[in-house]
């Protein structure tokens, strides 16, 4: 595969922009290759700027639940631009949105649109904060927030790819009020939760985790947490900016019965354009400014064209039988993945899957939490993504993603992924 293009504006991005990438993992650096420049997407292909196509499960690593360039959001799009892109003052949109979110997520009586996850994870826990009166904030290892100061305490793929433990920069003063527990284990919960010297405000945690690859919360897990913060009145956070629309229509809390009192969304909500929300109980909600004294603003909040961009795909997604399809499709191509790893490969690999996204450790497995998935051989995953590449299948450039499926991707271009993929185990066993 040629990919001369991409080379030179690879060579020139990196004097310009550090790393020549505006975020780390598009780097390539854990896979051992460069970064191919995207020209265009459409449905589930995209073309780099030598002309080569792909087929795409990466999906912006999330949002393009629809698959690119859908006809429903462009149109919403073009019709939103045509009046201007950012008023700095309320729109009709915003509350349009709203209604679609209040009406999809059950936690979620009101919301607050920001510009993207990461402003709405630091938002939730600020407001969770200013709620309790109290600081600390316990997180689990592998979960990952976005980037702000608070969170950078073992947080997931990207910051363990490029093999930084945290991250300078970020004061001892503020990661003290941050505490870090392994996923999945309900002792270490009950005792970190219980210790009176805590002083906990939040808990914040990925229903179904999805930065150190995808692990699925082990039974009854979830509904521990939630017994325990509201006996201790600690704000439960979940981040559902993967699973929001995505583990079903009205999140990873729907489909598991289990409601918080905040949630944090993005991702497919800006239907592809940069969005963030937090919402959850009026009552905490309210504390906001300007009915609050938590402040919390955005230039660019409530944008038009991203309003527009992620209503139009709610409606879509909204439609009867969505999710089912979606899901059927991801869960046969899963099912014959990893049968063919396990034809190839035996005991070196092994899968977590939920829905429409799915992780392929090579790792004996199972995984079930941040330690268990750093079993994996990553070299190996490195060799498997760069096979892959080649053969003109997109993936995500590091082991501890998810492979995203969209309503775009067809059965041609699913069993055509399948039969490069085999070649690919052959020569990787
Ligand atoms: C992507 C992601 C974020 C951060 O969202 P950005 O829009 O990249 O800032 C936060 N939480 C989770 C679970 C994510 O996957």
């Amino acid at each position: 595969m040629n990919t001369t293009v991409s080379k030179q504006l690879f060579a020139k991005a990196q004097t310009l922009i550090p790393g020549g990438v505006n975020s780390p993992v598009r780097a390539c650096k854990s896979v051992g290759c460069d970064p191919v420049f995207i020209k265009k997407a459409n449905g589930a292909t995209i073309t780099d700027m030598d002309n080569n196509q792909y087929i795409d499960f990466v999906g912006s690593w999330g949002p393009m639940i629809l698959g690119h360039n859908h006809p429903a959001v462009i149109e919403a799009i073009t019709r939103a631009m045509a009046n201007g892109t950012s008023y700095g003052a309320p729109c009709e949109l915003e509350i349009e949105l709203a209604e679609m979110v209040i009406d999809a997520v059950p936690s979620v009586e009101m919301v607050r649109f920001v510009s993207s996850g990461t402003e709405a994870t630091m938002s939730a826990i600020r407001l969770a904060r200013g709620y309790t009166g109290r600081k600390m904030i316990v997180k689990f290892d592998g979960g990952f927030h976005g980037h702000a100061d608070s969170f950078l305490v073992k947080a997931g793929s990207g910051v363990i790819t490029l093999g930084i433990p945290g991250s300078p920069g970020v004061p001892d003063d503020i990661v003290k009020n941050t505490i870090s527990i392994p996923y999945n284990n309900p002792a270490k919960l009950e005792e970190t939760l219980r210790n009176p010297d805590l002083e906990i405000a939040s808990v914040i945690i990925e229903p179904v985790a999805g930065n150190m690859g995808v692990v699925h919360p082990a039974p009854g897990f979830l509904q521990k947490l939630r017994d325990l913060t509201k006996e201790l009145g600690i704000v439960l956070i979940f981040d559902e900016v993967i699973t929001g629309f995505r583990a079903s229509y009205g999140g990873a809390q729907a489909k598991f019965g289990i409601t918080p009192d905040l949630t944090c969304l993005g991702k497919i909500i800006g239907g592809g354009l940069p969005v963030g929300a937090y919402g959850g109980k009026k009552e905490i909600m309210s504390m906001i400014a300007p009915t609050g004294p938590v402040y919390q603003a955005g230039t660019l909040s409530g944008n038009p064209l991203a309003m527009a961009a992620g209503k139009a795909t709610l409606t879509e997604l909204k439609k009867p039988g969505f999710y089912e399809a979606l899901n059927q499709k991801a869960e046969q191509f899963g099912g014959e993945l990893l049968a063919l790893a396990k034809k190839s490969l035996g005991e070196q690999v092994c899968m977590n899957q939920a829905g429409s996204v799915l992780t392929l450790f090579f790792a004996k497995g199972p995984v079930y939490d941040f330690d268990s998935a750093m079993t994996s051989d990553t070299e190996r995953y490195g060799h498997y993504y760069r096979e892959m590449r080649a053969a003109g299948i997109y993936l995500a450039p590091a082991q501890f993603e998810g492979m995203f499926f969209s309503a775009a991707h067809t059965s041609e271009q699913l069993e055509m992924t399948l039969e490069k993929t085999e070649s690919v185990f052959k020569k990787l066993a």
